[in-house]
């Protein structure tokens, strides 16, 4: 994937950019799972 900063390369799996140190959201499953929680008993 790319930083969407600086438009460097960046390694799959790291979350920050090793040349701006910009934050990359590897995946969007993060954004999945917050809009079905898992787990919302009671
Ligand atoms: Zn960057």
């Amino acid at each position: 994937m790319h930083c969407e900063k600086c438009g460097v390369e960046i390694e799959d799996g790291s979350t920050t950019c090793s040349k701006c140190g910009a934050e990359v959201s590897a995946t969007d499953v993060k954004a999945a799972n917050a809009e079905n929680p898992v787990g919302g008993g009671v």
